[in-house]
């Protein structure tokens, strides 16, 4: 290639990630607001809602829907997390330490992922669905977010080969937590999901504290299932 073609390029790849009209940084502005007014404390998380260009985890036709803070379509019956969800979850997990290793459970278009990326060191995420996984990690490549490991898998079974983990985050709803996940969690090793059936799911933070396990109710909440299987 050129090195004027380039330049075009490389211009052409940063106005698209800064966004324009309903894409730009005063809508992603607005969100960040309001996310502080209901209550989004840390500064790290709200810095990563106004950073991480959310119109690019959705249909170009979604595009000018992306900063309002609500869930969105992202093909195959699932749905991009509502950002007030995604910063209260990531909030709830990182609580100002940076962890080590976090699994999460239903990478979808990879918008949590990215969130919160920066945020630890590593993160080892699975999805069951193919499409959904192969379009996440095009995107995570293309915001040039390397400390991401994806996994096509049925996350009832985790990812044992790197556990334990220091945070589990789980981004699909189960009736209850699988066993197998609070064995790959660490000491001291935070877990948050939504659980319960649709309509009814209460967010929850599960510490490990050796062997015992604490539980917090963070609020209720609107997740699609967590399913058994692969597609
Ligand atoms: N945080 C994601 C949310 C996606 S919706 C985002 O912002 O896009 C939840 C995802 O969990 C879906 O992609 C769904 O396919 C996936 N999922 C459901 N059950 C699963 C399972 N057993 N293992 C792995 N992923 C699962």
């Amino acid at each position: 290639m050129a090195a004027g073609t380039r330049a075009v390029k490389s211009f052409q790849d940063g106005s698209k990630r800064a966004g324009i009209g309903m894409t730009s940084a005063r809508t992603r502005e607005r969100l960040v607001q309001r996310l502080r007014e209901q209550g989004i404390t840390n500064a790290r998380v709200l810095e990563q809602i106004r950073n991480v260009p959310r119109h690019l985890f959705v249909d170009e036709a979604l595009a000018t829907r992306a900063y309002e803070d609500t869930a969105l379509p992202i093909g195959q019956g699932q749905t991009i997390s509502q950002p007030f969800v995604v910063a209260r979850m990531t909030e709830a997990l990182i609580e100002g330490s940076t962890l080590g290793k976090v699994l999460e459970v239903g990478t979808g278009c990879g918008y949590q992922t990215a969130v919160l990326a920066p945020l630890v060191r590593f993160i080892f995420s699975v999805e069951r669905i193919r499409s959904l996984q192969d379009r996440a990690r095009q995107r995570l490549r293309e915001l040039k977010i390397t400390n991401v490991h994806l996994r096509h898998g049925d996350g009832f079974e985790g990812w044992p080969a790197h556990a334990p983990y220091d945070g589990i985050l789980m981004t699909a709803a189960p009736l209850a937590i699988p066993e197998t996940l609070f064995e790959q969690l660490a000491p001291g090793g935070r877990l948050i999901a939504p659980v319960g059936p649709e309509g009814h799911q209460q967010l929850l933070r599960i510490t490990r504290h050796n062997d015992e396990l604490k539980t917090e109710t963070l609020g209720l909440v609107s997740f699609v299932p967590l399913v058994k299987g692969t597609a």
